[in-house]
């Protein structure tokens, strides 16, 4: 019935809809139904009454007959064989009488016939007057009670026009009250959809804060404020990656495409050129390998993609546990790992991401350590904080370039640690779970001495 139309009109729309309905309801009853409800209403009086008559006892009989004609307005009369014994006429109720043709034939009907209780109704078309009569047998009389029904025209002439003033102030409200609720609905309607428009445009950093008082409405704008800011995030991820993989895999992919051709066109032959140029082709495989995690990681850090999970854990077993991983360097490659630190020391952070700023820092202290292939951790638990440093007896790094190597790709000698697993991310992967999740972090280093990396945790 209805096509898409604006809100604010569908809202005043039903409204009148609803008014009209309620109206019509109230002319009909009011005005085209009255006679007959009327008519209905009275009949239901006088079987009442009929009814408590027969249940009187004979000696209060007058009596209730006479509360009744006063208090309904009935005009009541009881014959006994045909002669009248009593009437409320006294009571200035009047009554049809005898004289009265067509009461004269009901009543002589009803008396001798076999009927407990009858309904009459007389019409008076001259004066268009209604009479009821209710006949009812008790012991040995006839009562008759008479209800005359008074014309209602005049009755309804004045509800029809106070029903037209109804239909106009009603009309006029639902206008009004169309208004308000549209006001209150359709407005933050129209700004959410304002907002999606936006969003659907790819501009993310748009932010609804109005609260429209509408519970339904306000979870909506809670939504889409969702919907924004995750997309937002996956839009930095999506920018991130574009930028790191276009420029670092470049790199090691040139080297694996160039060594693969030198099989094919050169080495083919030589059984242990090829073996050096296949092995060279693994290892940067595997460095590409290395590298895309780290991106990766890298890249949902800066994005915020992954929620912080904050939780309270010892920070000693988590330190364990990262050296347990590097366990077999010890017994395969000589290392020698010192670990000193309490037991039990709770801290309050990202389990997950602390794990991997401490691994992080123990595998380069592992890459960059001296010949003695030293590397020591220790853990101390201050006031507020936990220190957690790991000291390695390498190069040391340069004064005017530790500034640099926790940036992205900041390599102090790039041909030496070609030969190690470096890819540069490690340290700006630290720095960035460092300052998301307020880690205080730094290096302390001495040329030829070695370095000190620490962190310090919340408890
Ligand atoms: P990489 O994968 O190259 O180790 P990082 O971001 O972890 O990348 O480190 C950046 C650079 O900082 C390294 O290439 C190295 O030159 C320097 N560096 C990091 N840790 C140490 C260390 N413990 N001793 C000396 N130099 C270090």
């Amino acid at each position: 019935m209805f096509q898409s139309s604006k809100l604010k009109n569908k809202i005043w729309v039903y409204l009148v809809l609803f008014s009209i309905i309620i109206l019509l309801f109230l002319w009909f009853l009011q005005v085209v139904f009255l006679n007959i409800y009327y008519e209905l209403s009275v009949t239901s009086d006088l079987n009442k009454v009929a009814n408590q008559i027969e249940n009187v006892e004979i000696f209060e009989l007058q009596t209730k007959l006479d509360n009744i004609a006063f208090d309904h307005g009935f005009c009541i009369e009881a014959f006994s064989n045909n002669t009248l014994v009593y009437s409320s006429n006294n009571l200035n109720r009047g009554c049809l009488g005898e004289e009265n043709l067509t009461f004269y034939k009901y009543k002589n009907e009803f008396i001798s016939g076999d009927k407990i209780q009858e309904n009459y109704r007389m019409i008076n078309n001259r004066f268009n007057n209604k009479t009821l009569i209710k006949a009812v047998k008790y012991e040995n009389y006839s009562i008759f009670i008479n209800a005359s029904l008074e014309p209602l025209d005049a009755t309804t002439n004045i509800l029809a026009s106070q029903l037209i003033l109804v239909t106009v102030v009603v009309l006029a409200l639902s206008l009004l009250v169309s208004y308000f609720i549209s006001k209150n609905i359709s407005k933050p309607i129209i700004k959410l959809n304002d907002m999606a428009r936006e969003i659907s445009k790819g501009n993310y950093n748009i932010k609804n804060d109005t609260r429209s008082q509408i519970e339904e409405i306000d979870e909506l704008g809670d939504t889409l404020n969702k919907t924004a800011l995750e997309l937002s995030k996956t839009e930095t991820l999506r920018r991130e990656l574009m930028a790191n993989v276009s420029h670092d895999l470049k790199t090691p992919l040139t080297m694996i495409k160039a060594y693969s051709e030198l099989v094919r066109d050169v080495t083919y032959k030589d059984k242990r050129k090829r073996e050096e140029n296949l092995n060279l082709i693994i290892e940067e495989t595997d460095r590409l390998n290395l590298l895309v995690n780290d991106i990766l990681e890298l890249s949902k850090i800066q994005a915020n993609t992954e929620e912080s999970i904050i939780e309270q854990f010892d920070i000693d077993l988590l330190i364990k546990n990262v050296l347990n991983k590097f366990k077999i360097l010890e017994q395969e490659d000589g290392y020698n790992f010192v670990y000193s630190g309490e037991e039990n020391v709770i801290v309050k952070s990202d389990q997950k991401r602390l794990e991997r700023v401490i691994y992080n820092l123990i595998d380069n202290a592992i890459k960059y350590t001296g010949e003695d292939k030293k590397v020591i951790v220790n853990l101390t638990n201050l006031e507020k904080s936990v220190r957690v440093e790991i000291r390695d007896t390498g190069k040391g790094i340069n004064e005017n370039e530790i500034k640099y190597i926790w940036d992205k790709y900041y390599k102090v000698d790039k041909s030496y640690s070609r030969n190690f697993k470096s890819t540069g991310i490690g340290l700006s992967i630290v720095k960035n779970i460092c300052i998301k999740n307020n880690i205080n972090y730094g290096v302390e280093s001495k040329k030829n001495k070695g370095s000190i990396f620490w962190i310090e945790v919340e408890k």
